[in-house]
């Protein structure tokens, strides 16, 4: 077909295509190396109590310091990691890495606070995800109650029978299990009061529109009744200000996280955030 367009065929060829092609490639090989090259950090990000105010705990934020590009967020190369299969090393180290810092914050005597690790599709279905958390738990010595695994809907959804059954026998370890971005997805409410969830947490985009959109707030409300209705907490994400804050505590949301509380920090600031919080009033 190029040959048949002449002396135009050279339109096929896009630079820019080709640029971005070969930034792809350029990026999947630094990702191979970036393990050994330990170029992966993790930053927490609080959760908070609505109605203590008090933080029970955080969401592990995986980062890459990209000896070139800098600090790449994780949707610049989670995509890609699942899809070349790296997230099955990255997701361990994620999980060791979150579970040692539980540790030792634990140690330190700090309020004892949860820890959050987001798992991949291809992380849930990889057989020994069980194994792996046991033997991650086994070797950190991190209590199970303090480690929550957060799934997204489309992950539980696509296959939810076998999802159930992965879903118990994480729990069967002692841990928490949460659904993430939830309302984005496409849950069955038939399996969700199935699923052995402990909570729900609803997705920012909804969190955005509470204070101005009436639609955007009952969306909100009808899931927390929903959670609650199951059994399971209510977790808003993406707070960003006062007024999303107090909407929620007004109907009943139990924990939240988002930039006005604060963003996700490197460990050594959520520890002095979480003993700045334990300091007595006046102090
Ligand atoms: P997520 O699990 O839903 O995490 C919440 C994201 O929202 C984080 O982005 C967080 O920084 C951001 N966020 C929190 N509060 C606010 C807020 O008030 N306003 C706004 N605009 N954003 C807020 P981040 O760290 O860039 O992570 C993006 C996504 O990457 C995560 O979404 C999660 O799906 C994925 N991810 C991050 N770490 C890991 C990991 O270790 N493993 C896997 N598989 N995925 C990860
Ligand atoms: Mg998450
Ligand atoms: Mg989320
Ligand atoms: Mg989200």
């Amino acid at each position: 077909r190029a040959k048949k367009d002449g002396r135009n065929s050279f339109s096929f060829y896009d630079p820019e295509m080709n640029l971005r092609v070969q930034e792809t490639l350029e990026l999947e090989t630094d990702l191979r190396q970036a393990l050994d090259r330990e170029e992966f950090l993790l930053h927490y990000q609080p959760k908070v109590d609505l109605a203590s105010g008090a933080v029970i705990g955080c969401e592990a934020l995986v980062r890459w310091r990209h000896p070139r590009r800098g600090l790449v967020p994780p949707n610049d190369f989670i995509p890609l990691a699942e899809e070349t299969g790296l997230i099955v090393p990255l997701g361990a180290w994620v999980l060791r890495e979150a579970c040692r810092q539980a540790r030792r914050w634990k140690e330190a005597e700090l309020p004892p606070v949860s820890v959050a690790v987001n798992l991949s599709a291809r992380q849930f279905r990889q057989g020994d995800l069980p194994e792996l958390v046991a033997d991650v738990l086994a070797e950190t010595g991190l209590d199970p109650h303090l480690l929550d695994l957060e799934l997204t809907e489309s992950m539980v959804m696509d296959n939810p029978v076998k999802a159930g059954r992965a879903m118990l026998d994480l729990k069967k370890l002692g841990v928490s299990l949460s659904l993430d971005d939830f309302g984005t997805g496409y849950s069955s409410l038939n399996y969700l009061r199935r699923f052995p969830v402990d909570c729900l947490k609803i997705d920012r985009s909804f969190i955005r529109d509470v204070v101005d959109d009436p639609s955007g707030a009952s969306v909100v409300t009808s899931v927390i009744s929903i959670a609650h209705n199951l059994g399971m907490a209510a977790v808003a994400e993406g707070v960003e200000n006062e007024d999303q804050l107090r909407f929620l505590a007004s109907c009943g949301c139990d924990t939240y996280q988002g930039y006005f509380f604060s963003k996700p920090i490197p460990a050594e600031e959520f520890v002095a955030l979480l003993q700045r919080e334990t300091l007595p009033a006046g102090e």
